[in-house]
């Protein structure tokens, strides 16, 4: 087992790892920018190097800068957490270069995962259903035009090397076909330096349903079960649950074990997650995510495991302490992110943290690294906690939720905790009864 682990990450999700890590008799090493010195994570971390100046390109990004901080504190592995270098194969290939452990899959998977195309024609020669679309990547409009009719629209317009919901674009009719490329693709060039996209029909209602998925990289793999995360604005997870309130152990245990099959012949190795958009008892794979992801606490919270203690298990060689058949559900869990934005709008709302306090209690965890005086810089992102709660059931989770939010206090900016309180108002979320779309919607007519 490793001593030393770096965490190339910040706030909450460095904590998690800290933890982990705490937990197992490992070192931890925090990295931070200038703007980050006073961070949670840098007081928490056994030791802290700082890497660069405010910018993320120039600290979290920078590969050769983490890696020098590896080499000076003699950490054996890095913790990526998500986001920022997490899904970077070339970043996996330095390290392996230099001798340093990464926590998480091979280059080589999550190169083939990192191109959705790729990672579609991957996921459809293993079994996975896929949605209905174009045959790779689509190079003009003239045959954006002839694959979309001959699908029929509505159509979705993505890039290749997509991510956090940019460079997608919906055509609904004959029209739309044009402007909706020619944006997507200009969309894609300009986030992702890669103007490439493929189409795909797209669907009316779905729910977005995640299977999270575990390897042992020699072969053996194992799934834990979905998560629901279709309550989303701009294609972003807001409200996330598990189990998905309308999918029956039948359907989980039939697409669940595609998964773990799959991710055994691949012969992959750590935590993963499958995403599906679901309608009409149907799963349709859009893409893989080669990572641990912000909702983890869901599955956790149900299976009664860690997860981050399975990643830095399995990546020091050590056996996958999972098997498929001692993994069960108890009772339900959801998760809400708190962002520091400014409601109607959700413009971020970055400044100092004049008082805080967590919620406690049975079934309740709260992951953050707020504390009273913090000041969250204007650079990053702007999730900066999240609330995860556990109940017997789904009705129990709701009420656990209200009361927990009622005792969270963030004085100082703006969150998006009133948003949190006003949706558990509403039938269809009490009900479960949500697609894709649901939140914009009601987004349009309450904020
Ligand atoms: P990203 O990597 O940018 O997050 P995804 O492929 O994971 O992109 O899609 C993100 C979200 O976009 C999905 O959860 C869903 O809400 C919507 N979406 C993607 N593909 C389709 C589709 N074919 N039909 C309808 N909605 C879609």
């Amino acid at each position: 087992m490793f001593d030393k682990i770096l965490i190339a990450n910040r706030g909450e999700i460095a904590l998690r790892v800290i933890r982990a890590c705490r937990e197992m008799g490992i070192a931890s090493v925090a990295v931070h920018s200038t703007a980050d010195s006073d961070a949670m994570h840098v007081r928490m971390a056994d030791e802290s190097v700082c890497i660069g100046p405010n910018s993320s390109a120039q600290s979290y990004l920078s590969i050769p800068a983490i890696v020098a901080a590896c080499e000076i504190t003699g950490a054996q592995a890095i913790h990526p957490g998500y986001g920022f270098l997490s899904e970077n194969a070339a970043f996996v290939q330095v390290l392996e270069d230099h001798g340093i452990t990464f926590i998480g899959p091979s280059a080589e998977h999550i190169r083939l995962m990192g191109d959705k195309i790729t990672a579609k024609e991957t996921a459809k020669s293993l079994g996975i259903p896929v949605v209905p679309g174009s045959d790779g990547g689509v190079p003009d409009i003239e045959t954006a035009r002839k694959v979309a009719a001959e699908m029929g629209y509505p159509v979705i317009i993505k890039a290749t090397a997509g991510g956090g919901g940019r460079g997608m674009k919906v055509a609904k009719s004959e029209e739309d076909i044009e402007v909706a490329f020619r944006t997507a693709r200009s969309e894609a060039k300009a986030a992702f330096g890669n103007d490439e996209v493929y189409i795909e029909k797209y669907l009316q209602r779905p729910r977005h349903i995640e299977i999270q998925v575990f390897g042992d990289g020699k072969g053996r793999g194992v799934h834990l079960g979905e998560r629901d995360c279709s309550l989303q604005r701009r294609h972003q997870k807001v409200f996330e649950e598990a189990p998905g309130p309308c999918i029956t152990p039948e359907e989980r245990a039939r697409i669940g074990g595609i998964c773990a099959k799959a991710i055994g012949e691949l012969g992959y190795s750590g935590a993963g997650t499958i995403e599906f958009l679901y309608e009409d008892g149907e799963f349709y794979f859009i893409e893989m995510n080669t990572r641990l992801q912000v909702e983890h606490p869901v599955t956790e919270a149900i299976f009664g495991v860690d997860l981050v203690r399975q990643q830095i298990k399995v990546a020091a060689g050590e056996p996958m302490e999972f098997e498929q058949d001692k993994l069960s559900i108890r009772g339900h869990a959801i998760e809400v992110r708190i962002n520091a934005e400014k409601l109607p709008n959700f413009a971020p709302c970055p400044g100092k943290i004049t008082h805080y306090h967590a919620p406690g209690g049975l079934g309740v965890r709260m992951d953050s690294a707020l504390y009273d005086g913090y000041t969250i810089p204007p650079y990053y992102d702007s999730l900066i906690g999240k609330l995860i709660v556990h109940g017997r059931d789904r009705h129990e989770a709701l009420q656990r939720l209200h009361r927990a939010l009622g005792e969270l206090i963030v004085d100082g900016v703006d969150t998006t905790v009133p948003l949190f309180n006003a949706l558990l108002q509403e039938p269809d979320i009490q009900s479960g009864n949500y697609s894709i779309h649901w939140l914009e919607k009601w987004l349009e007519k309450n904020l």
